[in-house]
């Protein structure tokens, strides 16, 4: 069975094109700039990669049928006809609380992501542009949607309420629905095949360390907590974004430089997190270099960090009441043993403790934990586009 999985943004489109059962990857790419000068990436499994400028790709409908002729083509293509292509798995960003799990794309599915607009209205609404693309380039196969917030509507309202007057609730959706949702699952379902016991007998933190970062508490496999909130703005400061700051600062700092909300929200999502701390960059690597060479605010940005995960994993084990495993993933959870030490630094107290050794090592799900630990550490690359097109297999195949 082969799933094509969409990952639309409003000038960009990231594809793949895999086998759920055999979780072989034919090929995968990149459409970029849609609607300005079209950029092409394609890279067929075991073939060379084909990289094309100045392709015209005026919507996203030329993007998806550049992606289809290459994946045909007779030189190039990884199939023999379109017909190859069982199901279309399309990420969606806000699923809102109409959807608690990955659903089947339908007339009514797509009104009720369009309902979900005001929630993610970067996201969503390029999410639907690829979906339409892709449904009227291949109207007789069989599509899903898969959302980023869906696991996370498991979480009790104790974990999303928000302490504002309960109307923004009850008329708004004002709550926190969590983000990183396929990540999450994706590296719990991981986690339990690695510990070799069931997800409904297990309580795991997930943290998911990356450009943007969110941690997760998964206790019997639901998520019962999570560190985004209403927007991916909220929880860890990120590679530019402050994460949960005093909602108090805004006021002092518009009135004192004289800037209106998107200003400041710009500030707070682009220009801060561990790059606003350091001054240096938003990469961990640059910022290990810089303070290996004595630069204290990028010290101090990567201090920060490993605080605030360390923080919330202490948060979230207490939430559940304990827990059997923590996971890192994503590009800096996976590759970065320095931010994972100062993480758990400290934690032993609470049976956490890595082994140096198994820290330093990269590139597979991997067990860090000190022997005698009692809390495992795990290492789980994460793969949203298998969990998508996993997804999307068990919805087409009932
Ligand atoms: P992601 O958003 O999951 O793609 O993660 C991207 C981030 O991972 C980059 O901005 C880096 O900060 C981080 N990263 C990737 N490789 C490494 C590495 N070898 N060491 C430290 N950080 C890394």
């Amino acid at each position: 069975m082969n799933i094509l999985v969409i990952n639309a943004g409003s000038s960009s489109l990231k594809y793949q094109l895999l086998n759920p059962e055999t979780q072989e990857v034919l090929a995968k790419g990149l459409c970029e700039r849609i609607g300005i000068d079209g950029k092409f990436t394609y890279k067929p499994t075991g073939k060379q990669a084909v990289k094309e400028a100045d392709v015209a790709m005026p919507t996203h409908n030329e993007a998806i049928q550049a992606v289809l002729n290459a994946l045909v083509d007779p030189a190039n293509g990884v199939i023999g006809s379109m017909a190859e292509i069982d199901a279309v798995g399309h990420r969606v960003v806000h699923g809102g609380e109409k959807f608690a799990r990955s659903v089947r794309i339908t007339d009514e599915v797509m009104a009720a992501i369009e309902e979900c607009n005001p929630l993610a209205p970067l996201h969503n609404p390029a999410n639907i542009i690829g979906i339409k693309a892709c449904q009227s380039l291949m109207p007789g196969t069989p599509m899903a949607a898969v959302f980023d917030t869906a696991f996370h509507q498991t979480m009790p309202p104790v974990a999303y309420t928000y302490a504002l007057p309960y109307e923004y609730y009850e008329t708004d959706k004002v709550r926190r629905y969590g983000f990183h949702g396929t990540s999450h699952k994706y590296v719990t379902q991981r986690a339990a095949v690695m510990l070799g016991k069931p997800l409904e007998e297990l309580k795991l933190i997930s943290c998911h360390l990356g450009n943007g970062s969110s941690i997760t508490a998964v206790d019997g496999g639901k998520s019962v907590d999570t560190s985004m909130g209403f927007t991916p703005l909220a929880g860890l400061p990120m590679g530019t974004r402050t994460g949960d700051i005093d909602a108090g600062i805004l006021e002092y700092l518009m009135g004192k430089y004289d800037m209106d909300i998107k200003t400041m929200l710009n500030v707070m999502n682009k220009k801060s997190g561990v790059q606003g701390i350091s001054g240096v960059s938003s990469d961990f690597r640059d910022l290990e270099q810089a303070a290996s060479e004595g630069n204290q605010r990028a010290a101090l940005a990567l201090e920060v960090f490993g605080y605030s995960v360390r923080k919330l994993i202490g948060s979230y084990a207490a939430a559940m009441g304990g827990v059997d495993a923590i996971i890192f993933t994503a590009g800096v959870g996976e590759n970065d043993g320095a931010t994972r030490a100062a993480a758990v630094k400290g934690l032993e107290f609470m049976g956490v403790c890595i082994d140096p050794e198994k820290n330093k090592l990269r590139g597979d799900e991997i067990d860090i934990s000190a022997e005698n630990a009692a809390v495992r550490t795990l290492v789980i690359p994460t793969n949203e586009e298998l969990m998508i097109a996993m997804d999307t297999a068990a919805i087409v195949n009932g």
